[in-house]
């Protein structure tokens, strides 16, 4: 559990209650969203604080403006789409210093239950260095601190950890306290068996969340392109497949040490190009000179499928092929179908591994999909999370 306070710990009526929102959410060329996911995950809170008669100013990034005013990552497209989902007016505070003229006059004409949205806290240079001032600025607007940002919790940056510093009590939101529930029972108090997938491209990006999850599992499953470099650590050749040489080594001591732990794929589908409408064959073991692995092949998905059958907990992170071409998603969409079926905890963090699931319409079929790509994998290796911590804690 979180041992922190929450939205239900303060009384909010008539107080003015800054939430860090994450509203990060992916823009068009016309700076229509195209995933309301964020939006959608944010809505709890935000409908607590409403009902609740606060005066609710809601902050967020969007995108690297780095310190700079770009028209195109406004959150006006945001103020809109969430007036719709609230079906109440989101007074948009444009003002390309976030907290200037504009947001503090809006925030002065609000009554209890209104809701305001200043402009992208990445407008202002200092946000990701967590400058004090801007800081400050920040919390002269507001009585209370509310984080719901799970997407940001892995940095401190103003909007997030300085500003805990300014207003007290900060507390967690709906959304956060959701995350670390799932994503911290998987981990750390979890139903077994526990069986965590992992897959993508890179054994460099994931070697700590290796490392923190084979010490909590009882089963690890590795598929998608780092397979390749455990397939070398066990002698095998891997033709044009993705590799890290300088992680074979890493490789073979994590095959010792883990023993029967892991649980690698035994064949996989083969081309001779990285392309959707290339030849493809599947082979067992060594993969031949000039082929490349992009999926793993049927009979791994059926040894994959052995080992989750009975698991109670499952966390999945990075897709088990290239799933981005339909010819090399099967792999990916068979473990999701399985996944969706599967009498267990269901936990999907990971941008692609999200990506895949709700690619494949099972989203809503998993015990919980994560809204932070960053945060979560920085949870699964172990690591604190900065904007959670900067929280106030529980007595
Ligand atoms: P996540 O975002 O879920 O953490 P990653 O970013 O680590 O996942 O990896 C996702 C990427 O890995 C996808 O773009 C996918 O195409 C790629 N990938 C998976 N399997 C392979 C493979 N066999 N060869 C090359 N790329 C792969
Ligand atoms: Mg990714």
């Amino acid at each position: 559990m979180l041992n922190k306070l929450n939205v239900e710990s303060v009384d909010v009526k008539g107080k003015r209650v800054l939430v860090r929102c994450d509203f990060n959410v992916p823009l068009n060329d016309k700076q229509e969203i195209t995933d309301e996911t964020r939006i959608v995950a944010a809505l709890p809170t935000i409908q607590y604080l409403v009902n609740n008669g606060a005066k609710v100013i809601l902050c967020s990034h969007m995108g690297k403006p780095k310190g700079n005013p770009v028209p195109e990552l406004s959150l006006a497209p945001v103020a809109k789409r969430l007036s719709e989902k609230l079906g109440k007016e989101v007074v948009f505070a444009a003002d390309d210093n976030v907290v200037g003229d504009n947001a503090k006059a809006a925030v002065a004409a609000m009554n209890e239950g209104d809701v305001v949205l200043l402009q992208n806290t990445r407008y202002r240079a200092e946000e990701t260095k967590n400058v004090e001032a801007f800081s400050k600025e920040l919390a002269s607007l507001a009585d209370l601190f509310v984080n719901d940002a799970f997407g940001t919790a892995h940095r401190a940056h103003c909007s997030n950890v300085g500003v805990t510093e300014y207003i007290k009590p900060a507390v967690a939101g709906y959304l956060i306290e959701k995350e670390i529930k799932f994503l911290g029972n998987a981990v750390n108090s979890p139903v077994r068996p526990l069986v965590a997938i992992l897959g993508g491209s890179k054994v460099s990006s994931k070697i700590s969340v290796i490392e923190n999850l084979l010490k909590k599992v009882d089963k690890l499953i590795i598929g998608g392109g780092m397979a390749y470099t455990f397939f070398a650590a066990q002698g095998k050749t891997t033709g044009t497949s993705l590799l890290e040489p300088d992680y074979i080594e890493y490789a073979k001591k994590m095959l010792d040490e883990a023993g029967d732990k892991l649980v690698l794929p035994v064949d996989t589908v083969i081309a001779e190009k990285f392309d959707n409408d290339a030849p493809s064959k599947v082979v067992e073991g060594n993969i031949p000179d000039g082929w490349m692995g992009l999926d793993i092949g049927p009979k791994s998905i059926e040894n994959f499928k052995a080992v989750l059958a009975d698991a109670k907990t499952v966390v999945w992170n990075g897709p088990m092929g290239v799933f981005e071409m339909s010819n090399f998603a099967k792999g990916t969409n068979e473990i999701a179908a399985l996944l969706a079926e599967l009498d267990a905890t269901t936990v999907i963090g990971g941008g692609d591994s999200v990506a895949a699931v709700n690619k494949a319409g099972l989203g809503d079929k998993m015990s919980h999909i994560s809204t932070g790509g960053g945060a979560s994998m920085e949870f699964l290796e172990g690591k604190d999370l900065p904007g959670i911590v900067a929280l106030t804690d529980a007595e």
